[in-house]
């Protein structure tokens, strides 16, 4: 048998340490790499499976060699960086002084500063780490890229991970070069400039959820406040007016007071804005006119408050779930069962209580199906593939009638308790009353605004009218009207 069968099934295609085969061509473009650690092999990887010749460089090459994948050369510093133009600089910054003695073999290559500050090291150097680079090497042309990229990233290969390459460099050219090597790569350059701008492209991977901060913090100090109140109704009244220990509530019980409160303020946070907005564009008559910055940022971040909202409400119906599967419900079961026996009633039954109870359920349960689908539509993939309409439909229209089945859970579940003084621990109101104030001010606001006469004037400024002298433009140099100026 000859012809065919003699060829061997994989030729000249390559099977790596990933699994994925790569074609390596004649005269594969070779690529330096300075540093043996945990990034220079994930990229060496990443390279060799995407048909570029790699050549690292270490200061013991005989100890990393074995780590590399093997079509990689793995040698010492110096004849790593003699033919490629190409340089990866994967060490920390502090290491950069020690590559100093590879400057002439690296004058006129383009070196690829990968390297991420600590935070620390970040506020510490006003100079970025791609600047520092630059200046060690004045003959050569840096260029940052690829720090946003993990090395389990570079690993995974972009299927499993941000495919965002951000790369910024003094030389057009040179940036060229690495925006075609990273999409030889699979992934998506993304040109954010000159090298002035590698402070900025290094600050990203020190941000933990940005956009998070503000709402996480929110929340987090409606649930202190929330559960310090209920703590005090709940606990505490308890224990100093009637002697009865009820500290076993604190973990279960008194959360599952707090959940749904935190729950319902936040959804009301989500629409506050909105009307705060109506209101100010009614006041001035205009829509041009910028918002002042707290209600800018406000209006941001109402889909992080709406997401945690979802959250605290689904929290509260998992531990609601949880709630008869406790010991302590079964002992005030069998002792109320047994109160009925020695008080010889056959059958407690009460009309009212049954009635308020299926309902305020079957209430909290809508409720939470329509904050579902307010989540499920905020995320990317479902919102691209909805329309401008339909987006603000679900998110205004259902988002506000979710408003409204929550606050009639919340007072089928407080029912008459508002005007009972039993119910006045401490003098203090039952928690579901202070929950209450806010959705109903954004109800009654919303309402109004429906007035003919409201409604009218508001949809005539959104679709552009202006009051007469609403807004006044600014001619350049004059300065004095800066206050009334349009930012539109
Ligand atoms: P690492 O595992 O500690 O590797 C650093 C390498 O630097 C060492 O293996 C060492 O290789 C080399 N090196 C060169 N001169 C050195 C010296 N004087 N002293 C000590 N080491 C020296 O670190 P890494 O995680 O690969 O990170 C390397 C760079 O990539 C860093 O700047 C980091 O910020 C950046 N980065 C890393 C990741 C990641 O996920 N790991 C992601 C983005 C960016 P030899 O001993 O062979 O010379």
């Amino acid at each position: 048998m000859s012809g065919e069968m003699d060829k061997p099934l994989i030729s000249r295609r390559l099977v790596d340490s990933d699994g994925s085969l790569a074609e390596v061509p004649k005269e594969a473009p070779k690529v330096g790499i300075l540093g043996s650690g945990d990034f220079a092999r994930s990229l060496a990887t990443r390279l060799v499976g995407s048909g570029f010749s790699v050549v690292v460089g270490s200061r013991n090459p005989k100890r990393t060699a074995g780590l590399f994948p093997s079509l990689a050369q793995v040698t010492f510093q110096e004849e790593a960086v003699s033919s490629p133009e190409v340089i990866f600089v994967a060490v920390f910054r502090e290491h950069y002084s020690s590559l100093c003695s590879l400057a002439d073999q690296l004058a006129g290559k383009i070196l690829v500063d990968v390297s991420n500050p600590t935070e620390k090291e970040h506020l510490q150097h006003r100079q970025s780490n791609a600047e520092y680079l630059a200046s060690l090497f004045p003959a050569c042309t840096v260029v940052k890229a690829f720090n946003v990229i993990s090395a389990w990233a570079l690993q995974a290969g972009p299927r499993d991970g941000n495919r965002q390459v951000l790369i910024c460099s003094d030389q057009p050219e040179a940036k060229r070069t690495i925006s075609e090597m990273a999409r030889a790569m699979g992934f998506t350059p993304l040109d954010m400039g000159s090298l002035a701008s590698a402070r900025e492209v290094e600050a990203i991977p020190l941000r933990l959820l940005p956009s998070w901060k503000v709402p996480t913090l929110l929340a987090l100090g409606l649930f202190v406040c929330f559960y310090t109140y209920n703590f005090i109704r709940d606990v505490l009244q308890p224990y100093i007016r009637k002697d009865e220990n009820k500290f076993y509530k604190m973990p279960l019980s008194v959360v599952n007071t707090t959940l749904p409160c935190v729950a319902y303020v936040l959804l009301s946070l989500v629409y506050l804005p909105g009307v705060l907005a109506a209101a100010l564009q009614l006041r001035r008559g205009t829509k041009y006119q910028r918002f002042p910055d707290w209600l800018d940022h406000w209006l941001q971040h109402r889909k992080q408050i709406g997401l945690l909202s979802f959250f605290f409400a689904m929290l509260h119906a998992l531990y609601s779930f949880c709630l008869p599967l406790r010991r302590s419900h079964r002992y005030d079961l069998v002792n109320l069962a047994v109160k009925q026996v020695l008080a010889n009633k056959s059958r407690l039954w009460a009309e009212e209580e049954v009635w308020r109870m299926e309902i305020y359920l079957s209430l909290g349960v809508l409720a939470l199906g329509m904050l579902s689908l307010l989540a499920v539509t905020s995320l990317p993939s479902i919102a691209n593939s909805l329309n401008w309409k339909e987006f603000s439909f679900v998110q205004s229209t259902l988002g506000f009638v979710a408003l409204i089945l929550s606050t009639m859970h919340t007072l089928t579940y407080g029912w008459t308790r508002a005007f009972e003084e039993n119910h006045y621990k401490f003098y203090l109101p039952p928690t579901f009353t202070l929950t209450l104030l806010l959705p109903c001010v954004i109800i009654l606001a919303k309402g109004l605004f429906l007035l003919p006469c409201l409604n009218r004037r508001l949809t005539k400024i959104r679709r552009g009218w202006e009051k007469d002298g609403a807004v006044k433009f600014m001619l350049p140099g004059d300065h004095t009207q800066g206050e009334k100026t349009s930012h539109v």
